[in-house]
Parts: C-alpha cells; sequence; structure tokens
C-alpha cells in the first residue's frame, strides 16, 4: 500500500551509534527524543535496547504511554519535554519518570498528582538563555533560585536538573558564552542548596556541533537528540554529522497520471488550494507526474526525490506534482517514487492517518 514510509532500521541503528559516540565524547548522556517519527512502535523498540540511551523523550503523553513500560523495562527512563499541561498532571505523573517544567503552580499540580499515586516524579527546571520559549529568564536569576528553594520543599517532587531549549522560536544558536550560563546557573544552584543536579541539559540538535569542536562547557552533562539522530543533521549550520545518513526514513507514492503538458498554467491565475498565488517558470513541455500524496501527508518544503534528476513543482492536498522529464530512468504508471525526508516532513509523514509504514 503506497503511500508509505520505508524505514530502515539496519540505518537507523547505524545514526543511533554515531549519535551516541559524538555525546559520550563530549561527556553527555543521551536523552533520544521520539516524537518526529510519532514514537513509531518499531522505532522506539530499537531506542529502548540500545545500551547508550538512558532517556527516551516525547512531547506528547500520548506518545509516551505507548512505550513507556517497555522502556522502563529496558532501563531507560521517560521524559516529557513540553510543559505539562495542568489539566494533565495525573496523566503526566504516571507515564513520565521526570517532566520539564517551568510554572511553581503546574509543579505543585504534579506534586500532588505524585502523592496521590504514591510516587516521586522528577522535574527538569527551564532557563531561557534567550530564544524565548519556555523557560525562566536567565537574567532574573533570583526568581530561579526562589522557584528552586519551593521545588525542594515538595515532598513528592525530585529536582533532577536543569535544561535549556534553543534554535527552536528565536532559532538562537547555541554557543560556548550561552550554555556557559546554563552550567554557572546549575552550580550554583548545586552551591546554594548542597545538592546534586544529576541533569544539566544543554539543548537539541543544535548543540552537538559544539562537540566536535571542543566547545560544550563543562558542567552540561546531557543532550537531547531527535533531528540529529533521524536525519544526521547538525541543526545549528545543518553540516552532517560523521557516522550518519539521511536517508534511513524515506517516503514512497505512487504514480497516478504520468503525461507531457506545457510548465505553465492556461488561463487567468487565481490562488491555489491553499490560498497561495503560485509564480511559475516557462521550462516549455515537460514531462509531469502526479504521485498520489499531498500536503495533508508531507510538507511540501521538506521532501525531495530521492533520484536528483526529479524535482518535486508543487502539491496540493492529495495530489503531489513530479517533474520527471530529465529522468535517466523511465517512470510508467504505477511505479513509485521515493523521497527523502525533512525534519517537517518526516514529522507530518509519520502523523498522517494515510501514510503506510513499511521496515527494512
Ligand atoms: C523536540 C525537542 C527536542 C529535540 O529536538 P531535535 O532538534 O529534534 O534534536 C529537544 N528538546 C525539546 C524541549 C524539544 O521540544
Amino acid at each position: 500500500m503506497y503511500p508509505r514510509i520505508v524505514i530502515d532500521m539496519k540505518k537507523l541503528e547505524g545514526n543511533l551509534d554515531a549519535v551516541a559516540k559524538i555525546t559520550k565524547e563530549g561527556g553527555c548522556s543521551l536523552m533520544i527524543v521520539t516524537k518526529g517519527v510519532c514514537a513509531d512502535p518499531e522505532v522506539t523498540k530499537m531506542i529502548a535496547r540500545h545500551p547508550a540511551v538512558s532517556y527516551m523523550a516525547d512531547s506528547r503523553v500520548e506518545n509516551l504511554r505507548a512505550y513507556a513500560a517497555d522502556a522502563r523495562e529496558n532501563g531507560k527512563q521517560t521524559v516529557l519535554l513540553r510543559l505539562p499541561m495542568m489539566s494533565q498532571a495525573a496523566e503526566v505523573v504516571d507515564v513520565a519518570d521526570i517532566s520539564f517544567n517551568s510554572e511553581l503552580v503546574t509543579i505543585k499540580a504534579l506534586d500532588e498528582a505524585a502523592a496521590a499515586a504514591g510516587k516521586t516524579h522528577k522535574i527538569v527546571l527551564m532557563i531561557d538563555l534567550g530564544d524565548l520559549r519556555e523557560g525562566i529568564f536567565f537574567e532574573k536569576e533570583d526568581e530561579i533560585y526562589a522557584a528552586v528553594e519551593q521545588i525542594l520543599a515538595l515532598k513528592n517532587i525530585e529536582l533532577y536538573g536543569v535544561a535549556v531549549n534553543l534554535t527552536c522560536y528565536g532559532a538562537i544558536i547555541p554557543k560556548n558564552d550561552n550554555l556557559s550560563n546554563l552550567a554557572r546557573i546549575a552550580g550554583e544552584i548545586e552551591k546554594k542548596f548542597s545538592i546534586k543536579l544529576p541533569i544539566v541539559s544543554g539543548g537539541n540538535s543544535s548543540s552537538i556541533y559544539l562537540i566536535g569542536k571542543g566547545e560544550l562547557p563543562a558542567g552540561i552533562n546531557n543532550l537531547r537528540l531527535g533531528e540529529s539522530f533521524f536525519l544526521g543533521n547538525d541543526t545549528a549550520y545543518f553540516t552532517k554529522l560523521p557516522g550518519t545518513v539521511d536517508d534511513a526514513i524515506t517516503l514512497e507514492a505512487e504514480i497516478i497520471e504520468l503525461k507531457e503538458k506545457p510548465s505553465l498554467p492556461i488561463g487567468e491565475v487565481g490562488k491555489d488550494a491553499f490560498g497561495q498565488v503560485p509564480v511559475y517558470e516557462d521550462k516549455g513541455l515537460m514531462m509531469r507526474a502526479i504521485v498520489a500524496v499531498g500536503q495533508q501527508d508531507v510538507a511540501l518544503d521538506s521532501v525531495e526525490p530521492v533520484n536528483e534528476d526529479l524535482e518535486v513543482m508543487g502539491a496540493s492536498s492529495d495530489h503531489m506534482i513530479v517533474d520527471v522529464t530529465h529522468s535517466a530512468k523511465e517512470y510508467k504508471v504505477g511505479d513509485v517514487i521515493s523521497f527523502k525526508l525533512g525534519y517537517g516532513g518526516m514529522l507530518r509523514t509519520t502523523t498522517s492517518a494515510y501514510v503506510e509504514r513499511a521496515y527494512k
């Protein structure tokens, strides 16, 4: 059945080995982030069995629920990355061993839920170093220490560490200087309150490049990796990480029409299926393949044919048009075209109910 996502488990495991080697060189524990493939069950099974992984993380409670038991049986702690909704406190405490937090009211709700469940719930306090998504703003250090004091007073909460997230909202690149602030704040907390923080988490796939350059500040001891594992990307500068491949996960879609047509539509140009006014380039007559996949299933700017002779022209909700004019390979109706995916493409494709899965 098509469209389908094809996951090459050997290649993906090779990527995991590669990022595990780098994080180990950097003195960091490894948290693998599963939301990029919607916590695919075969992928999470493989991660749960990998000896270098300490934590399995996702931003959705639903995804964690799917693999929490398997992760725990294999000695991994489960982590909720997105700040919990207060209304979800009981579920969070149930499926996540650790959650990332920045709001005391929510942490108190987690404390109550943990007490009700007869558990201790671990939290990581988010510090915002300037990307301006979640976390207590780093310049408000008094607010950070006041929060820590209150957290330490809660009976069913353990302060497990601090973390920063960068290159998401503000697209700020992690560097030695901004991450040093996190390491310094962590050190201050340990000194002031005479505690040890098991995790000082220095970010996502945009921080991994610092290890290769020897610039990850001392004191950062954890990274949370999604895209670098799935696609081999350092997401600060989009270099390829050594030992990784970018085609472990591909999309296959079937050709349903193949015809020679002009490259310029005929008639007055209005708006396309998504309200955009399209721009066309006149390339003369071309061989146009329509494949049965669309913007419902894939992010158009995040999909690229494996065959470099092909070019994606555009897509409406259920049809994608591919220029096959210059292909050395001859295509016919019923043939399958393979695509590499970027992070957005992978995310959208694995969450589409219309896309099948295959593993090799
Ligand atoms: C998604 C996410 C990650 C993983 O990001 P990648 O760029 O895929 O490595 C890490 N931390 C948080 C808080 C996230 O939301």
